[in-house]
């Protein structure tokens, strides 16, 4: 037995191919050739009656690669060149197959395939080791074409967990764990730099190594609607909706993009259905809740709610600074002999709160500019190193901003957003100033409740679920949170 890391080039699964003695060897009688003869004749026949139901491109790429081992005793048995080759044809084709092997006078009881030798040692086999390269091409098409390159840096080792992100780490584990579909899908939210991606590449990579029997599919949205509307301009749509329903894990990064993008949606939509009932697993990622997500069609909106929803939340100081704390580890490695001076990543995890893509950038600019200079990496090169970031996240919003638009908004007293009313119409724009508090500000839970009029954790959770379910069945309600948040963001 000797195992192949899958195809060359397709980095997502590997299947195992147990190499097969030669038949041809050895002295097999006159009538051993002569049903041999009349198998491949039968065969023959029934390939050609095969390429009018499955179509020429099916034919080329899983019928014609198949070699007919034997066809006796109501089964046939096939040799394909892998695993996972045998399991699309026995999924797809088998039932084309016997019932044309039956119109041609042999029916069969049973279609089975086996993993035959692919190697230059056996030149019967070549037809097979041609056609695995033709699917090849045409699987790493999705790979290539939709460029779903996993970054090598994004992995559950790499990524720092605290509290803003728990969940969805936690979340992200049991999927990559690839046991059985507890929640479908799931869907990670958050804003920009937070980790979605991160995660998502994390889950492939794990995968890749526990799993390699499975096919992992990972891309974008973009990707995704790039390759729709290429097949069908291809006319190939439904090579397109066979490669996509074939896959164990589909992993869609960003989908907000195709809200709007109304055949896309759709296609999208029946992908999604045909692999839920599948019991197949999808990872979905979004900048917002599915509730959230505008001219997104109901129906998709709720499926996607149907699984676990789980949010990035912003960052705390904490996880800023152990993400600081690993990053330097890793420049550290980098620019030996450069020195930093204490407090400077206490400093920027303080001070650089958009995001995690701006503080791993800001790091990277900050040995990059010392090595060059050849200084230490202190406050005063940070300082100059530093300035526009710095500047930029000086405008940050404060929950006193929000709380004072949203009653402007909803015309009622600042002082009531704070104050323990309960009538609904305080209640209710004191909790969509909650939810934006949650959303624009790296403020934590606990943070916002003493800014509510010293409330507790609970009650800010309790009014940032409220109306996000709101949002979700109310448009009125999402738009002007919509348009608070623009207000607030210029
Ligand atoms: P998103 O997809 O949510 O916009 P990314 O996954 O691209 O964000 O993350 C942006 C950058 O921040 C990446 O380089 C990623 O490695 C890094 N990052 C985000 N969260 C973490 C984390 N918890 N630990 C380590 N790196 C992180
Ligand atoms: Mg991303």
């Amino acid at each position: 037995m000797r195992c192949r890391q899958g195809w060359p080039g397709n980095r997502v699964y590997g299947v195992c191919v147990r190499n097969k003695p030669d038949r041809e060897t050895g002295g097999d009688g006159h009538k051993n050739n002569r049903s041999k003869r009349m198998t491949n004749e039968t065969w023959g026949q029934v390939r050609e009656e095969l390429i009018k139901r499955v179509g020429k491109n099916n034919y080329t790429t899983w019928i014609e690669p198949l070699r007919l081992s034997h066809l006796k005793n109501g089964v046939a048995s096939f040799e394909v060149p892998t695993t996972f080759f045998g399991d699309w044809v026995s999924r797809n084709f088998a039932d084309h197959i016997r019932g044309e092997l039956a119109v041609a006078g042999s029916p069969v009881e049973r279609v089975e395939f086996t993993v035959g030798a692919v190697s230059d040692r056996a030149p019967a086999a070549r037809p097979a080791a041609r056609a695995a390269k033709t699917a090849r091409a045409r699987l790493d098409g999705v790979d290539e074409v939709t460029g779903a390159q996993l970054e090598q840096r994004f992995t559950f080792d790499n990524f720092v967990v605290g509290k803003p992100n728990e969940l969805a780490h936690a979340a992200a584990r049991r999927v990559a764990e690839g046991g059985p579909v507890t929640f479908n899908p799931l869907f990670l939210y958050g804003g920009v730099g937070l980790g979605k991606t991160h995660l998502m590449h994390a889950i492939a990579h794990e995968l890749k190594f526990s799993r390699p029997d499975l096919h992992v599919l990972y891309l974008s949205a973009e990707q995704f609607m790039y390759r729709f509307v290429q097949a069908l301009r291809d006319r190939q749509i439904m090579d397109f909706k066979e490669l996509f329903r074939s896959v164990d894990v589909l992993m869609v990064d960003d989908v907000q993009f195709i809200a709007g993008k109304d055949s896309t949606q759709e296609e999208f939509f029946h992908t999604f259905n045909a692999l839920v009932d599948q019991n197949k697993q999808i990872v979905i990622s979004a900048d917002r809740a599915p509730g959230e997500i505008k001219d997104l069609e109901e129906r998709i909106r709720s499926r996607l709610q149907c699984g676990l929803v789980v949010d990035l939340h912003p960052t705390d100081y904490e996880l800023r600074l152990g993400i600081l704390q690993a990053k330097l580890e890793h420049y550290s490695n980098q620019y030996r002999g450069l020195t930093m001076a204490p407090g400077v990543l206490e400093f920027l995890a303080h001070r650089i709160t958009t995001n995690v893509r701006v503080l791993e950038g800001a790091l990277m600019r900050l040995f990059a500019f010392a090595s060059l200079v050849g200084r230490e990496i202190n406050l005063d090169l940070v300082q100059e190193c530093l300035s526009d970031i710095l500047r930029s996240s000086e405008k940050r919003l404060t929950i006193e901003e929000i709380q004072r638009k949203v009653a402007e908004h909803y015309n009622v007293r600042l002082s009531d957003m704070i104050g323990p009313k309960r009538l609904r119409t305080i209640a209710r724009p004191r909790q969509v100033a909650m939810y934006l508090s949650k959303q624009m500000t790296s403020r934590s839970l606990p943070e916002i409740g003493r800014r509510f009029g010293g409330r507790d954790h609970t009650t800010i959770m309790h009014g940032v679920r409220k109306i996000e379910e709101l949002m979700a069945a109310d448009g009125q309600l999402a738009d002007d949170v919509q348009l608070l948040k623009r207000l607030l963001q210029s």
